[in-house]
């Protein structure tokens, strides 16, 4: 079935299995990188229809054959033999009272307090980046706590990092790569000469440019593991910090302050046995337990999984829920009335361990675990709680910010 409107194409599909209430979201945020053509997708809340915005001149049944082959393909392999996982809720502040219940992002627009630069990429004002210098403070506190100590990674990260500890099947779909222009004085100089950009982007030939070594740097912790690779640990045990840009290509689900391409995390990483992780990881959530409540931010913690890409997710995700690696710090956005992930609590058990070769005193692989946080997410989940006027924040804030 379908309609012609003037965006485009409105095309309904039935899912051949209906989708599982807990696995719309997931299923949705997938179809993002389903076909160019999607603009918009939505899974109806019952799983059994969704809806596509699609770019396309005219309706065809050939159009209609090849979305709906690919979007069951999708359907197939993330939701056939998938089970319910139970979600474990391990604060839940989710009704702590907040003043404000508009999208903050019109008033953020006016007053030069946020910037698009294109999709995905924003400048932020003043009040936002003190906003964003108070719960780095709160950040390096938690570090602190744990005498962690600081550094500083580069925003590349080389392929055969990546590789070597299975990012491309897990996540291809985030990734940004990274070139240049071909050592060639011809290739140079046609570049210099023509290079333009249409509304696609830039009109230069892909045989321009040299083959990808590095990517744009997904997360923080793993330049900390490269770092310790083929070695053993010194002193058998590592409280680490850093702050780094992050990228993550989100397609069609790159939405305001909420979904970025170009982010920036702070991190506070453990490195060593097994207790040793598991314990700084819940010392952490109880320190930050009290910090969010001087904050005054309303949140839940609660079991999550990665967004791994469909051929991996069902397996992984299950995986990560019945051994408990990760806990989301879910923000409350009262204006949609839904959460959005601020921060999270991971444990990778060994597998940079073992995939990196790090190891313990005894010979044994380390583990890892790591703490991280979404600064531009914070800000803009606070400021949906909150509002602009900073009269509203809660005393700490307020005085950190306004002095
Ligand atoms: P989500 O569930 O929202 O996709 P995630 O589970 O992929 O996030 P993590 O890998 O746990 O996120 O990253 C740590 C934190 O980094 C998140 O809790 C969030 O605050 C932030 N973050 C992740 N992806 C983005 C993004 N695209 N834009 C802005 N912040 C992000
Ligand atoms: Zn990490
Ligand atoms: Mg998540």
């Amino acid at each position: 079935m379908s309609d012609t409107t003037h965006a485009g194409l409105t095309i309904e599909i039935t899912p051949g299995v209906a989708i599982p209430a807990h696995l719309v979201g997931e299923v949705q945020s997938k179809l993002a990188y389903v076909d160019e053509r999607i603009r918009a997708a939505e899974v109806a809340p019952s799983g059994d229809r969704i809806t596509l915005q699609v770019q396309a001149e005219e309706d065809t049944p050939q159009l209609q054959a090849e979305l709906d082959e690919k979007v069951q393909r999708v359907i197939d392999t993330m939701v056939k033999g998938a089970f319910k996982p139970k979600i474990q809720v391990l604060e839940d502040h989710l009704q702590r009272p907040t003043p404000y219940n508009q999208d903050p992002m019109q008033e953020l627009v006016a007053r030069g307090e946020v910037s698009q630069e294109a999709t995905g990429m924003f400048s932020l004002g003043p009040l936002v980046t003190r906003l964003i210098d108070y719960f780095e403070d709160q950040f390096l506190g938690l570090a602190d706590a744990f005498d962690a100590n600081p550094y500083r990674f580069p925003t590349l990260i080389p392929a055969k990092y990546l590789e070597r500890v299975n990012y491309f099947s897990a996540f291809p779909h985030s990734l940004s790569f990274v070139t240049h222009l071909r050592e060639d004085l011809d290739v140079i100089d046609e570049f210099a000469q023509h290079a333009a950009c249409d509304q696609h982007g830039l009109n230069t030939p892909p045989d321009s440019f040299a083959q990808v070594q590095a990517l744009l740097s997904p997360a923080v912790c793993y330049h900390l593991y490269f770092s310790l690779a083929d070695q053993p640990l010194p002193n058998g045990r590592l409280a680490a910090t850093a702050v780094g840009s992050c990228f993550r290509y989100e397609a069609i689900n790159l939405a305001s302050l909420e979904r970025l391409w170009n982010f920036t995390m702070r991190e506070v990483i453990f490195v060593g046995p097994k207790d040793y992780v598991l314990k700084n990881r819940e010392n952490a959530r109880q320190h930050m337990s009290q910090v969010l409540e001087e904050t005054g931010l309303a949140y839940r913690v609660e079991s999550a999984n990665d967004p791994f890409f469909i051929g991996e997710f069902r397996k992984q995700a299950a995986f990560q829920s019945a051994f408990q690696l990760k806990f989301e710090i879910r923000a409350r956005l009262p204006f949609e009335d839904s959460t959005l992930a601020v921060g999270s609590y991971n444990y990778h058990q060994d597998f940079f361990g073992r995939h990196l070769n790090i190891s313990l005193p005894d010979g044994s692989p380390a583990h890892t675990g790591c703490v991280a946080f979404g600064l531009e997410r914070i800000a803009f989940a606070f400021l949906a709680q909150y509002g602009l006027d900073v009269r509203d924040w809660p005393a700490s804030v307020r005085e950190a910010v306004h002095g």
